[in-house]
């Protein structure tokens, strides 16, 4: 065979195209217009016999990744592991992802966004309403997690209980922050908090995981022998929480303990192939993590938990 260069290539392939398609269609295709960037603001499947939804609260750009996820890395380093991934170096995107579980008894929102515009577009796209969340549950009490609690207006969920590590709580409400001042002390009233074990409601329990936040927790959902981890920060990024989980992140509040913390989750993920949900990574933020010879993986999800009912006969 000939070896043809790629520009007469694609030269001939254009002129091809061109001829063979009625006039009509070519100027169809010439007036149609840019739709710029887009992405759905939802994503189901199911967990056992829940549902679970990611939705998509708010996208957002960091500048300076080296300094927020990977400071201890050498700038050589650094630049190496990110033109791998093929991200740029000076910023990174940040996606923010609440899930949503409904159990078939309670519709459980955990974690809420940085303002109720976000999550309260993404429900209602999925087909919710703000009156049917029952209880939100919190990993931590950034900004970014518990800004959609509360509006202009008074709470976003009306009916919705709130639910959050003990420790977490008391730290916050020791220090006096704006992000809880604002959205958490107005619903004091409404503020239940648990501990290392405690259910959320049958099906899903918090388990400590601090050091992001001192009183930090993630959330173990499980039904009929499947297991979703929701992470909330204790694996922020695709690439360096993984490929260098020993190194804690600006925003870790206790370095040491949330370096622990990485470890532990990704081993007992990287075991069991429990589901993983990152707040922070890639949308729809859902993934699994693979032990490699230096550290640890992402694996995005595919297809793995999208099944439908397979056809009788395999497609032609
Ligand atoms: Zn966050």
């Amino acid at each position: 065979m000939t070896p043809t260069a790629p520009d007469a290539w694609s030269r001939r392939a254009v002129m091809l195209g061109a001829a063979a398609l009625p006039l009509a269609a070519r100027s169809a295709q010439a007036a149609a217009d840019f739709m710029g960037a887009g992405q759905g603001r939802f994503f189901r499947f199911t967990l056992g016999a829940f549902e679970v939804t990611q939705l998509l609260a708010g996208v957002e750009t960091l500048k300076n990744p080296h300094a927020l996820f990977a400071a201890d890395l050498e700038d050589e380093a650094f630049t190496t592991l990110t033109k791998a991934a093929h991200l740029p170096t000076g910023r990174a995107r940040s996606f923010l992802i609440p899930t949503l579980v409904n159990t078939g008894k309670a519709l459980v929102l955990i974690d809420t966004g940085r303002d109720p515009v976000g999550v309260v577009g993404a429900l209602e796209a999925a087909g919710y309403l703000i009156e049917d969340i029952d209880i939100v549950a919190l990993t931590h009490m950034h900004a970014d997690h518990i800004g959609g609690l509360m509006g202009p207006n008074g709470p976003t969920f009306p009916n919705a209980r709130i639910i959050c590590g003990k420790m977490e709580y008391d730290a916050w409400d020791e220090a006096g922050d704006e992000a809880f001042d604002t959205n958490m002390l107005p619903l004091a009233a409404k503020i239940e908090v648990l501990s290392d074990g405690g259910d959320v409601v049958p099906g899903i329990t918090a388990m400590e995981a601090f050091g992001h936040t001192l009183g930090h927790m993630v959330y173990r959902v499980e039904n009929d022998g499947q297991t979703l981890l929701v992470a909330g920060d204790a694996l922020a990024h695709h690439v360096f929480s993984f490929a260098h989980y020993e190194i804690a992140m600006a925003e870790d509040e206790d370095g040491p303990r949330a370096v622990k913390t990485r470890t532990e989750l990704l081993k007992m993920l990287a075991e069991t192939g429990v589901v993983l949900a990152g707040y922070h990574l890639p949308w729809p933020g859902l993934g699994f993590v693979a032990q490699s010879e230096s550290g640890f993986t992402y694996v995005p999800h595919s297809y793995q938990l999208s099944w439908e009912e397979a056809p009788d006969e395999e497609p032609r």
